[in-house]
This record gives C-alpha cells, structure tokens and sequence, in this order.
C-alpha cells in the first residue's frame, strides 16, 4: 500500500518534471534571449530651439526618472548647438548634466545635427569637433569619457571614400560609431504628439501613442527576421529614441511593449559586443538607413517587407505648420 502510493507519487513527480522541462524547452524555443540597448538622440530635446530652459529640464527629468524606474541603461547623444539660447546656457546644460548625475552616458551627434551626405566632409568633421566640448567637459567632470558617435540622419556618406575617411576621423578622436537596428521613426510621432500637446488635443495624443507603440512591436518583429536572414540567430538590437515629450511623457508603455517580446534592457558596449557589428558594410546612399538594412545592401540582397509607416502620421505632421529651420531627427 505504502510502496504503490509512493510509487504512484513517484509516476505523478516525474510526470511534472517532464512537463515542466517540456515547458521550458517550448519556451527557449518560442522565446530566444532577446537583448537590446537604447540609444536617445538630439538632446538635449529634438525641438530645444522652441522650448524654454525650464522646458528642456522638466523634460529630461521626466525622462531620466523613467528610465531609472524602468533600469533601463541609455546612451544620449547631444547637439551642443541647442545648448546656446542666451540666459539659458546654464540652464540647458544642467539638463545634460542631469544625465550623468544619474549614471547614463553621453555621446555626440555633432554641434548642428550636420548631415555628412549634405555638408560634406570637412563641414561635417568641423561640427563633430564643435559639438564635443561642453560635452566632453561635461564627461570629464564625472570620470567619464566620450566614446560614442551616431550619424545626425544616419546619414554615413554618399561615397565609400567620404564614408571611410570619416570612420577613420570619428576613431582617431576617440569614438565608437554607435549603429542602430530598430528605428520607428519616433521623432516623427514625437513631433505631431507635441503638437497635439500644446494644443490640448489628448484624443490625438491617445491615438499617436497607441499606434507608436504598434508601430515599435511591428519594426521588433522585422529586425528580429532580418537578423536571423542576416547572421542566422537574433543579434542584439540598438533602439533609436529621441529626447522628446513623447517618450518623456511614455516610455514605461514602450518599455512594456519591449519586454512583452522577451527582451531585456543592456548597455550599448554590451550591444556592440555582438559580432554582428563587424559584419561587412559598404552601404552608401543618399538617404541614412539602419544597420540590418545596410548588411542587407552590402550582400547584394536588400530587405524586403518593410513595415509602412502609417500615412495619417505623416498627413498630420505635414499638416503642422513650422518655421522652415524647425528642428529635424
Ligand atoms: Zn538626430
């Protein structure tokens, strides 16, 4: 009696065992170890030249909290020239300073947002040096160093020379060109949700971020494919963000979304660590593009099935009226 009671207890354990490993098998199978690391440019905000210092700051702390509430490392990367309103200087740059104080990192993204393929070379190697020195200043201050760049547009050259001689400016300044994989165009939400803002629209506001966040999961999903096309397992991803109200007023929902996919949040040096990142790449073009995208272009098979990115977004920023030196991602 003793001996068939333990031994149907035994059948029932071993039972469990082999559903709960089971289980676990699917999981790993269905869910691979999805890593990605979050990058925030134009800082110290997108749209800096029409917003008060005490704006940006609000902003950027707002951001700052989310992020450390989520535990979520973040790289931003600064247009010093946003930093120069006059009576503000102090101000503005306390708001980058914040983001130190609290244990992030900075990076450059040149002085002006310069595109390289529009500026050309050596205008865009004056404005990379140009947009260092607060920053760097900054850096120093906190035992820190400024190691990363990110193209303004990622705009990386029209020609393989200009590209190449710029790569090699960028590394003998001490930077390490910070790529990006999974891009949904934020700041174009960013600026229509600002508006909507202002203007007290929340209706406008809720449907922004509800198709945002949409958006975000759908471009996971193409980066997650393409990177298995691509080097056959899911490399880890470099979200493009930028410093704006949207993700400022939003980013635990984007959160949520991340790790509803199964990812976990990790530094960019982790990202980079990735061997995908020394994949061949002799993309060039007019226009800047992510990285899966340039590999795609380099072995002579470009990506198919981009997400769309959804008109009435784009309506309805064409829509906003600006001034013609309104600020660009
Ligand atoms: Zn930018």
């Amino acid at each position: 009696m003793r001996s068939e009671k333990f031994g149907q207890d035994y059948r029932r354990r071993s039972m469990l065992v082999c559903v709960l490993v089971g289980a676990t098998a699917l999981r790993t199978v269905a869910q691979p170890d999805r890593q990605v690391a979050i990058t925030i440019d134009d800082l110290p905000a997108g749209n800096a030249k029409f917003m008060s210092g005490a704006e940006i700051a609000d902003m950027n702390s707002r951001l700052l909290a989310k992020l450390r509430e989520q535990r979520i490392p973040a790289v931003g990367f600064v247009n010093e020239s946003k930093l120069y309103k006059l009576g503000e200087v102090d101000e503005r740059i306390k708001a980058l300073a914040m983001w130190l104080d609290s244990g992030f990192e900075l990076g450059n993204h040149t002085f002006a947002h310069t595109s390289l393929n529009q500026a050309g070379l050596k205008a865009f190697e004056e404005d990379v040096i140009q947009g260092e020195v607060v920053t760097r200043w900054l850096a120093a201050q906190h035992k820190m160093k400024l190691r990363y760049f990110r193209h303004p547009y990622l705009d990386t050259g029209r020609d393989l020379e200009t590209r190449r001689e710029a790569e090699a400016f960028l590394i003998a300044r001490g930077y390490r060109i910070a790529p990006v994989t999974v891009d949904a165009w934020d700041w174009m939400y960013g600026r229509v949700y600002e508006d909507a803002r202002e203007r007290g629209n929340t209706a406008l506001e809720k449907d922004l971020l509800k198709d945002y966040l949409e958006y975000t999961d759908t471009m996971f999903a193409y980066a997650e494919r393409l990177s298995k096309e691509l080097v056959g397992y899911e490399l880890k991803q470099i979200l493009l963000l930028h410093a704006n109200q949207l993700e400022a007023d939003h980013l635990h929902e984007l959160a949520a979304v991340i790790r509803r996919r199964g990812y976990r949040f990790i530094n960019l040096a982790e990202a980079l660590s990735d061997q995908a990142y020394s994949l061949p790449d002799t993309y060039i073009g007019e226009e800047g593009t992510d990285w899966l995208d340039h590999w795609a272009i380099t072995r002579g098979k470009p990506a198919q099935g981009h997400p769309v990115f959804p008109a009435w977004v784009i309506e309805r920023d064409k829509a906003i009226s600006r001034p013609a030196s309104a600020p660009a991602p």
